[in-house]
């Protein structure tokens, strides 16, 4: 039946597919294209969700889609929070959901950029882990350089996956430990493009990988990290127009 004529109450509705555990507090979600605007979907952005419950259908929340637009599955990666991401990563096989969407601009264009500077923070990486699995598809050349932060990492997602698109795409990863102190010992020869540092972003490093202050840049992260980083971006002499920002918070 034609999307449009379907009753509200089963308009959006998809079933999920798979549930995937990504670390400790992350899952990757598979929903099957609720419609046929998904296929239109451009890298990094978002869908909103409900799940259901006893008292019907839940709020909506918005969850970047983490894999290619070019998926057959539409995958959520979600960290959990509070109520509603621990509720949905209990999902299992079969469940339906409602998958409304695609929205978002965070990274339009993104593909014309020939250097692009990509800041995540946490979770915060998913909208860039669409962009580099559809550069990847389409083998991509654009210079990428990718800050990701995290506490430990027992905090990294995709880890393995991430390292081996720096031999396929024109990528450098370099990993921010703002909560061990040993990082040196995560560097293996073979992947010289993923490289370990402890702390937090800062100028200094920003400095030492050879950001170019007229690169593209892409942030997205907790609002204290996203302050801060914009801070940083602007002692370096970035232009404001150069830089697009996600807050996963609303
Ligand atoms: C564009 C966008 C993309 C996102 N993509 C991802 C993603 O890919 N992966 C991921 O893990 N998370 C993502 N998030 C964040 C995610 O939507 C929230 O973490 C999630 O909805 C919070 O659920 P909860 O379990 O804390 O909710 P609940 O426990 O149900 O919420 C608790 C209370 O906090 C409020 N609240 C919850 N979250 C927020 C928030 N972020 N800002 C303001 N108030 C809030 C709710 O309104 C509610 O009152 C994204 C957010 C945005 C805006």
């Amino acid at each position: 039946m034609p999307d449009d004529e379907k009753s509200p109450d089963l308009k959006n509705i998809c079933r999920v597919v798979k549930v995937i555990p990504e670390n400790h507090d992350t899952a990757s979600i598979f929903l099957e294209k609720p419609d046929d605007g998904f296929n239109r979907r451009k890298a990094g952005q978002f869908a909103s969700i409900r799940i259901s419950g006893q008292d019907g259908w839940s709020e909506p929340h918005p969850f970047t889609i983490s894999g290619a637009p070019e998926d057959e599955l539409i995958r959520l990666t979600i960290k959990k929070e509070g109520i509603f991401t621990s509720a949905i990563q209990e999902i299992r096989p079969g469940a339906q959901v409602k998958c409304m969407g695609p929205f978002g601009v965070f990274c339009k264009d993104i593909d014309t950029r020939n250097t692009i500077v990509m800041i995540a923070g946490g979770v915060g990486i998913t909208p860039f882990l669409s962009v580099l699995r559809h550069f990847r598809n389409i083998s991509a050349q654009n210079r990428v350089t990718l800050f990701w932060v995290n506490k430990t990492t027992r905090d990294v997602i995709c880890s393995d996956e991430i390292r081996d698109m720096t031999r396929d795409l024109n990528l450098k990863v370099v990993h921010s430990l703002s909560r061990e102190d040993d990082v040196g010992h995560y560097f293996q020869q073979q992947f010289p493009r993923v490289v370990y540092e402890k702390g937090r972003l800062s100028v200094d490093l920003f400095r030492k990988h050879e950001v170019l202050n007229e690169a593209a840049f892409y942030l997205c992260g907790p609002p204290p990290m996203m302050e801060s980083a914009l801070k940083d971006l602007q002692d370096l002499g970035v232009q404001p127009e150069h830089i697009q920002q996600e807050k996963f918070s609303w």
